[in-house]
């Protein structure tokens, strides 16, 4: 057996008959057949020219096939590039051309935008639309189910994974196989995973979550999942009875909350629900477990390193932090400008290390340099403390930190206080640009439907809670924030349309 992750994972099945994934229209899929799948697809993609080290990008709606796709590339020995549905033909040039594939795969009706971008950089392109057809599964279903995975060592690469883009341009973080496949064992440790777990997989497959967290756990214990196509609050409530396990972003819960039919008695199958991508609110933590009795385990990780901590399955899920190193992964807090160890409890740059960190950003060795170190560790850009318990608390992106007057803000911890005023629902607090202050502490802040609040009445709420420094100069107040797919704020949109705020 060599260290293929798909290999590694068609030694686990013990069952071929045991379902691993079924979806709402009633197609199901055991192990056995998983393998035949993508044995199938994976002779298609050597028919579209795919070899070994190439390229698949893939702009595809969620589906079965998208799934069978991921791994027929992997088992193929090929590297994995799933690209956000929602990105247009202008950002996909960036990707194609960046990423050089062999084959794109998309969907039928961008077949005309893409065709010229995938020419361009010397691609083929296939199709296959949110059903599953197209002219690849054309190919898939008309080729032989056997297939020799084609082996490969622990550093080969299994996928090229963009990240989310919060912070500035996507970077391609290079992803082995031994970072995936260590990953998906250390967290079905750690959540107790078992082959009679079944899964609602609502999340999008062409982010670290969805894709390697939820679906990788899955099938490496020879779990089932059930595969929407997209979050849906109904039909989550529908499947809750015979599932056990939910993987979501904040936006899961808070929109499940909202809705009645969420109850002690609804969730009373499922076995566990995980929250990541995003803060989790001590509010939200707390609003979860009063209705159903469940504590949310939040999780904490990024497209460049898998998942790093973790709320214990068995302890306290402490709201508000996002849990101790994962077995296998190290985890220390450093000062941002010399790189020193800081001491226990301090705020500084969260790095981490291990067998789950990439192996740098793709064709940009100036920024994994910098961002690297000799030593293993990697910079995360966040910014955080471990507690005298050793669970991990971020309070923040690098890029999101205010200095005002030359004091440090970590926003979070603004945050926080303004979410606790009655009829504040959320916010966000930002810098901007300030002649005085350098930049000004200002909050961004969505209220509940309640009677409306003033900017007076929420900087005097937080005035004896906080130093003045920390206060915000100014409180806007908006209807929503703005949030990419994976409900991430996106404070560089805010800080953009409040740049002249100051001035
Ligand atoms: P880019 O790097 O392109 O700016 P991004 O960092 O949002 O985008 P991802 O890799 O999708 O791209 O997201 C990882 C980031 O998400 C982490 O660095 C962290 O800031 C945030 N994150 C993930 N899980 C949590 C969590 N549980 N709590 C707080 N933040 C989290
Ligand atoms: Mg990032």
């Amino acid at each position: 057996m060599s260290a293929n992750l798909f290999d590694i994972l068609e030694h686990a099945i013990t069952d071929p008959d045991a379902t691993a994934i079924e979806t709402p229209d009633g197609a199901r899929l055991g192990y056995g057949d998983l393998v035949a799948r993508t044995g199938q697809m994976a002779n298609a993609l050597q028919g579209f020219g795919v070899k070994p080290g190439d390229r698949v990008a893939v702009q595809v709606e969620k589906s079965l096939a998208a799934v069978i796709l991921y791994l027929a590339t992997v088992r193929a020995g090929a590297v994995f590039l799933p690209l956000n549905t929602g990105y247009t033909a202008a950002e996909m040039a960036y990707f194609i051309g960046d990423a050089e594939p062999a084959l794109c795969v998309c969907d039928p009706g961008a077949l005309a935008a893409i065709s010229p971008l995938a020419e361009a950089a010397g691609a083929r392109v296939a199709t296959l639309d949110a059903n599953g057809n197209g002219s690849l599964s054309d190919a898939a279903t008309a080729a032989p189910t056997s297939f020799a995975t084609c082996p490969r060592k622990p550093d080969d690469l299994a996928a090229l994974l963009y990240t989310s883009g919060t912070t500035g341009r996507s970077k391609g973080a290079m992803l082995s196989h031994d970072n995936l496949v260590s990953n998906a064992l250390a967290l079905r440790e750690a959540w107790h995973y078992t082959p009679r777990d079944v899964l609602i997989h609502a999340l999008p497959i062409f982010h670290t979550h969805g894709l390697f967290v939820a679906t990788n756990i899955t099938l490496f214990s020879g779990a089932a999942m059930i595969l929407l196509p997209k979050f849906d609050v109904g039909q989550i409530l529908r499947v809750m009875p015979r599932a056990t396990v939910l993987m979501g972003v904040p936006t899961f819960y808070t929109r499940l909350l909202q809705d009645d039919r969420l109850t002690a008695q609804a969730t009373a199958h499922m076995r566990l629900f995980v929250s990541g991508s995003a803060p989790l609110l001590a509010e939200t933590h707390r609003d979860w477990q009063a209705r159903t009795g469940h504590a949310i385990l939040e999780r904490y990780g990024m497209t460049e390193t898998n998942m790093n901590t973790s709320n214990p399955y068995d302890g306290a899920r402490v709201a508000g932090t996002v849990g101790l190193p994962l077995p296998g992964t190290e985890v220390i807090v450093t000062d941002p400008e010399t790189g020193a160890a800081l001491p226990q409890g301090e705020i500084g740059m969260i790095e981490v290390r291990g067998a789950n960190v990439f192996k740098g950003y793709w064709r940009m060795p100036e920024k994994t340099a910098a961002e690297l170190r000799s030593t293993g560790f990697f910079i995360t850009g966040d910014l955080g403390r471990i507690d005298e318990n050793g669970y991990v608390h971020i309070v923040g992106r690098g890029k999101d930190l205010i200095i005002t007057g030359g004091y440090n803000v970590y926003p979070k911890e603004v945050e926080a206080e303004i979410d606790e005023i009655p009829g504040v629902l959320e916010s966000a607090v930002i810098g901007i640009a300030h002649k005085d202050f350098g930049e000004a502490v200002t909050a961004i802040v969505v209220l509940t439907a309640a009677p409306a609040l003033t900017e007076a009445a929420i900087i005097s709420a937080i005035e004896g809670r906080l130093a003045r420094f920390k206060l915000p100069k100014r409180v806007i107040f908006v209807a929503e924030l703005p949030r990419n797919t994976m409900g991430k704020v996106q404070k560089n949109l805010l800080r953009d349309q409040f740049a002249g705020l100051y001035q």
